[in-house]
This record gives C-alpha cells, structure tokens and sequence, in this order.
C-alpha cells in the first residue's frame, strides 16, 4: 500500500515489504555541509558571514573517503548547494569515488520556513548544479532537520515532479517529527503528481516509549551499541533497511568556541571523540551501501 500525503498506514499494511534477508543491506549516508549550518541560529551564525568561518570539509572529506574506500563501503553523499559552488572539487572527488551524490537544499533552509515556489526553485538550482558536477542524475532529497513534514504538503508532489525518487526526512520522533510516521522505508504518494517516491527514515529507538535518534548524531554517540544493532536487525526482519546519517563534524573532532544554544551546542558537539569509533563498529557489524542501492534492492 502507498502512503497517499501524510495519512499515514499502521505498520502492517506495509507487507509488500516480504523478511526476505534479515542480513540485508544497510543505508550509509552523510548530511555533507559545514559546522556552521546549524538551523534557526541565524542570528548567531548569520548566513552572509559563511563564507568567513573556517571550513571543516576539506579535512573532513579525506578521512571520510579514506574510511570508506578501507571498507569498501559506497554511501549517499547529501549535499548543500552552497557547498558544492564553494567546494566543486570536493564534490567531483566524492563522485569520482563511485558514492552517491543527493541534495540537501541550497543554503540549509528549513521547508516549513519557505513557500512552494521558494522550494521548486531551490530544487531546480541544486539539481542542476550538483547535475553538472557530478554527471549524473540526481535522485535523492533529505531536508535540514528533517523539514518536510506535515507542515509542508506541497514537497511531495514537488519531489516527484522535479524527477526525484526517494526522499530522507520523515524523522518518525517528538518534536523534528512525528512519532506516528512509519521507521521502515516506504512508498509517498503525492496529492497531485502521478508517481511516486519512496521514504527511507532515520532509523530511531524506542526507549520507555520515547522515540529518540540513533542513528547518527549525538544518538549514535549515545546509545549502547547492542540497543541499535538489535534495532537494525529488527528492521531488517521486517524486510527494510536502517538509515544511518553521520556529519563531517564527526570526522574531525574540533571544538567550536561559540555561543550557541545549549540543545544546539550539545547536537553538535556532544561525545564527538567517539563517533569515528561508533561507525567502525557498526561498520564492523553490518552490511553498508548507498540509498540509492537499497532502493533498488527493495524494488527487485
Ligand atoms: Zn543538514
């Protein structure tokens, strides 16, 4: 059954998903932008002094793709417009390294802040720009802080007319999201497009009834790591795969002297020294590939 807008079905309608292979394959992912983009901090990270922040990206790309060229692990590469104008070699590197490229808007914009229009023009900027860089065609979508929700109805529809496949956003946790929306990958539906794009959710743990991230972030450099394999293989069992999403902040292990908000500071920062050591042991543990593969995998 698809998800038509956000009605969303109870976990069991999502049978066309058989157990087929509980050793299945898993999403890598990297939300690749800078320290800096951190939403709804503008007034203290203004956007018209990006370009006067020291960036991380370069040092943080060399150990990414070391890492994963060692493993032999292909991931999906979200990337920030305003990355890829500053930094196209980067963007070639990453491509030339057989990862996947996606986008994560132009200038790390939260959906719900924005119109339609703003949101169609963002994506046709994007699409053509990493488009150009890359040489392929780019499938993938995540928004900032997982934005596109029910507050924006209109970016299905938007997704699939702009020729996109999947998206990654629907967080299904309190507060960035809706502990409602299904943790396994999924068929969208859009009001007014023909076609359809597919869900991949950041993978989250029930903990007393509370939904909270873990699979990237400071979840991931927080939660034992036997909670989020058994959570791995029980979506496995189900027959989808988990979505991990690491941050170039993880790869570098820097301190970054600014007065941000506490919830901010502590999302960007907290347990940073062992967040390398986190991917590496679920690394060690699971099977890892791009979105874009794992969609495939699901349809066959
Ligand atoms: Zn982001």
């Amino acid at each position: 059954m698809a998800v038509t807008g956000f009605n969303l079905p109870p976990i069991e309608t999502l049978s066309f998903m058989s157990a087929k292979n509980i050793a299945m394959k898993n999403c890598l992912s990297i939300d690749w932008e800078d320290w800096f983009h951190i939403c709804e901090v503008d007034h203290l990270l203004p956007r018209r002094e990006w370009n006067r922040y020291p960036s991380i990206l370069e040092e943080a790309t060399d150990k990414i793709l070391a890492l994963l060229k060692l493993r032999k692990i292909k991931a999906t590469f979200f990337i920030l417009g305003y990355c890829a104008r500053r930094y196209p070699h980067l963007v070639a590197r990453i491509a030339l390294a057989g990862h996947e490229i996606a986008y994560h808007t132009d200038r790390h914009q939260l959906l719900y802040d924005h119109s339609a229009e703003d949101f169609q023009e963002d994506l046709e900027k994007g699409r053509t720009c990493l488009s150009e860089i890359c040489g392929r065609q780019i499938k993938g979508f995540r928004a900032p802080q997982w934005s596109l929700n029910q507050k924006t109805p209109w970016a299905v529809d938007l997704l699939i007319k702009n020729g996109f496949s999947y998206d990654s956003s629907h967080a299904p946790m309190p507060i960035i999201g809706d502990p409602g929306f299904p943790e396994v990958a999924h068929r969208l539906k859009g009001d007014k497009e023909q076609g359809e794009l597919w869900e991949f959710p950041p993978m989250v743990l029930n903990l007393a009834g509370l939904k909270v991230p873990a699979a990237g972030g400071w979840g991931l450099r927080t939660w034992p790591m036997a909670l989020i394999l058994r959570k791995v293989r029980s979506l496995n069992r189900q027959g989808s795969p988990a979505t991990f999403f690491l941050h170039p902040v993880d790869f570098t292990n820097h301190s970054y002297d600014r007065a941000l908000p506490l919830v901010k500071k502590a999302v960007l920062s907290y347990g940073l020294r062992t967040s390398v050591r986190s991917l590496e042991l679920l690394m060690d543990h699971l099977e890892f590939t791009t979105i874009e593969d794992c969609l495939e995998n699901l349809k066959s």
